[in-house]
């Protein structure tokens, strides 16, 4: 299991930064203790080099990650000095690995702040003790200006603190690939298929019998992008109404997963049917493995982008997952395990 080490600066008679009635020390462990809290449903083994408001040397602080072996090591602290936003360092002579860790987390937070409307001031290098003497790839985020009054309203909202938390948590997820911790009464996405081509057959023409057939192609796909397509096909029987249609999407866009189709857009359109499947299973796959296609597949997915720079790419591991990332509805994966794979599996 993945070792990470969350860090919150300072501590004890250490304020760190203080400014506008706050002090460093007391946002750290806060946002620290937030993060661990977002991680909870992971598998990973999180902890804090302090839970309390105590004193600790640095040197204390970079022993607790190399005595644990710990894969990561990321250190919370807040800004001061005069400016405003969101900046990360790693060390001066930091690894290539640790700059690929560091961006993808750079970027989920900085996202986050950016949506807020605070400046991203950049991926910064620094030699910094436990960025220099932690035998792990480290990080250090510095969350805003104690010292901005504009920056010090934010770090006084709870419900940004917490959104921040689950930012760095998403970004942490992401970089380091932590899978969730199986449920079994969740339905797994990188398994194979359950469905025979007889069961799905026979479900979609008992719903439709003018649908036309292209469970091979679904078939074909799920064996490329490691899903399983009784899944990716069920949900594109309740996104068509069993190629019924009738929704914002046309039958001739060959959009069966309703990509783009948010807002009252009429979504995106593929050129055969084949590209439009292969759009769809991107889109699983982005949410399930993270950044990386298949090798030589072309990119069709419109959206993918839109969920790499979400934070949630690789995060996904179960269909109900979907809820609340495809579609906004907290039961739209439910929804396509209940109302559709399992009717198909009887
Ligand atoms: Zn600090």
């Amino acid at each position: 299991m993945i070792k990470l080490i969350i860090d919150p600066g300072h501590g004890g008679k250490d304020s760190g930064a203080v400014g506008n009635g706050l002090k460093e020390k007391n946002l750290n462990l806060d946002i620290s203790k937030k993060v661990v809290d977002n991680l909870s449903a992971y598998e990973v083994n999180a902890s804090l080099t302090r839970s309390s408001d105590i004193y600790l040397l640095l040197k204390e602080r970079c022993d607790i990650a190399n005595k644990l072996q710990a894969d990561y090591f990321c250190s919370i602290h807040i800004n001061a000095g005069g400016g405003t936003g969101f900046e990360s360092y790693v060390y001066t002579k930091a690894s290539q690995q640790t700059e690929k860790l560091r961006q993808v987390i750079h970027n989920t937070v900085a996202g986050y702040y950016k949506k807020a409307g605070f400046p991203d001031r950049g991926e910064k290098r620094a030699n910094f003790a436990v960025l220099r003497d932690t035998k792990m790839p480290a990080i250090i985020l510095e969350n805003l200006f104690i010292d901005s009054p504009n920056d010090s309203i934010k770090l006084k909202d709870a419900g940004f603190i917490d959104g921040l938390a689950k930012s760095i948590a998403n970004g942490l997820v992401s970089a380091l690939g932590i899978p969730l911790k199986p449920l079994l009464n969740k339905t797994p996405v990188k398994v194979k298929a359950k469905a025979t081509v007889d069961q799905a057959r026979s479900f979609l023409h008992s719903k439709n019998v003018h649908a036309p057939d292209y469970i091979d192609i679904y078939i074909n796909t799920g064996e490329r992008y490691g899903l399983r397509w009784d899944a990716v096909f069920a949900q594109s029987c309740k996104e068509t109404a069993f190629w019924r249609f009738g929704g914002d999407v046309s039958p001739n866009q060959n959009n069966f997963c309703g990509l783009g189709t948010f807002d009252g857009k009429p979504g995106a359109s593929f050129s055969s049917p084949c590209d439009g499947i292969e759009a769809q299973f991107q889109h699983w796959h982005v949410y399930y493995y993270g950044g990386d296609l298949p090798a030589g597949v072309k990119e069709l997915d419109p959206r993918r982008n839109a969920v790499l720079s979400s934070g949630n790419a690789g995060t996904l591991q179960y269909v109900e997952d979907l809820g609340g990332h495809w579609a906004p509805s907290k039961d739209y994966g439910a929804s396509i395990v209940n109302d559709y794979l399992a009717p198909m599996l009887k």
